[in-house]
């Protein structure tokens, strides 16, 4: 079996690869390196079993050929990180959203099945928990660009939802919350890796806001191992599906921990949104998923301990000094 792996180059895309060749699968991978890394995926180069070519989804030639020779599709490829949108926002919704139709419109033309990533982003402002697959989104106006991202990847999830109706197209959306692991970059915001940084050089541990906001971590193992998972999974097509964690943690208890795990003397310090992010910037207060759906498809949901997942991400941060 010859899976195609948009964005393979990237954090999860990388690991997903690892995943697919270790269970002697064939992969092949497109990605143009906007926000993904060649050495992500160096030490699979000379395997027969994979293929890497560098190139952007937007080629409509190139996804062309590589759909017409694939058997299934695994579309990561996207821009990722709240940062990076909010400092690319058209470049970010052209991403998103026309590679998402090109990917969708080709899968239907050569008829493979294809699993598109989407975010738990797409949930917008709430403040309940859990978050469920089929919960309202509330978000925020157009002028405050992070909206943006979660509106594209909704687009993502109408089109894909739309191609399954009209077209049968054998398709399955997962939502990834805040996945997080070894391989993952802080350049483009994300919390988790910038906090280890900070702390493995005693600079200032920075937290957006007053700090009370939560996140639940997944860990990127866990949601490699549930898309696999969801690619078998014959329940799953033309449904969305959460994939997170199960521990709630406020971003000031994070930043606590890692300090603490690290054995870091980093201060740490709150810094306003706006000297973060920039005017007109709105954070989400709240993300937590509810795993039922997931666990009654496939019987597995993320579980990994936190403190074991950021143990992990600090030793691969440490290796790299
Ligand atoms: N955050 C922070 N300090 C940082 C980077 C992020 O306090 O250096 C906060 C951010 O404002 C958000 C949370 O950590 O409340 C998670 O941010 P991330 O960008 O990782 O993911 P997302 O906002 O998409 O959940």
């Amino acid at each position: 079996m010859n899976i195609l792996v948009t964005g393979g180059a990237g954090f999860i895309g990388s690991h997903l690869c690892d995943y697919l060749i270790s269970k002697g699968k064939y992969v092949s991978v497109i990605d143009d390196l906007s926000t993904g890394f060649f050495e992500n995926i160096v030490h699979l180069q000379g395997d027969s079993k994979f293929q890497y070519i560098n190139d952007t989804i937007l080629n409509k030639d190139r996804m062309d050929s590589l759909i017409r020779q694939c058997d299934a599709v695994v579309h990561l490829a996207a821009a990722v990180g709240v940062k990076y949108v909010i400092e690319n926002p058209l470049s970010s919704i052209e991403t998103n959203i026309c590679g998402t139709e090109i990917a969708l419109k080709l899968a239907n033309k050569y008829k493979k099945k294809i699993l598109i990533a989407s975010t738990s982003e797409v949930y917008g402002k709430h403040m309940h928990a859990p978050l469920k697959e089929d919960d309202n989104l509330i978000y925020g106006p157009p002028s405050t660009m992070r909206w943006s991202y979660a509106a594209s990847k909704l687009v993502d999830e109408f089109t894909a939802l739309a191609y399954h109706r009209t077209k049968k197209l054998n398709v399955g959306i997962f939502r990834c919350f805040n996945t997080i692991g070894p391989r993952q970059t802080g350049l483009y915001g994300m919390v988790v890796p910038r906090f280890i940084q900070q702390a493995l050089r005693d600079e200032p541990i920075t937290v957006f806001g007053d700090g009370r906001q939560t996140r639940t971590f997944t860990y990127v193992g866990d949601v490699v191992e549930s898309i696999c998972w969801l690619m078998e999974c014959e329940e799953a097509i033309g449904e969305v599906v959460n994939i997170g964690g199960t521990e709630e943690i406020s971003i000031s208890e994070l930043a606590e921990r890692i300090k603490s795990l690290v054995v870091s003397k980093s201060e740490i310090v709150y810094i306003p949104y706006e000297q973060a992010y920039g005017k007109d910037f709105e954070d989400m207060m709240r993300r937590v998923p509810s795993s039922e759906k997931l666990n009654s498809l496939i019987g597995f949901v993320p579980q990994t301990p936190l403190d074991t997942i950021l143990e992990s991400t600090i030793e691969y941060f440490r290796s790299m000094i």
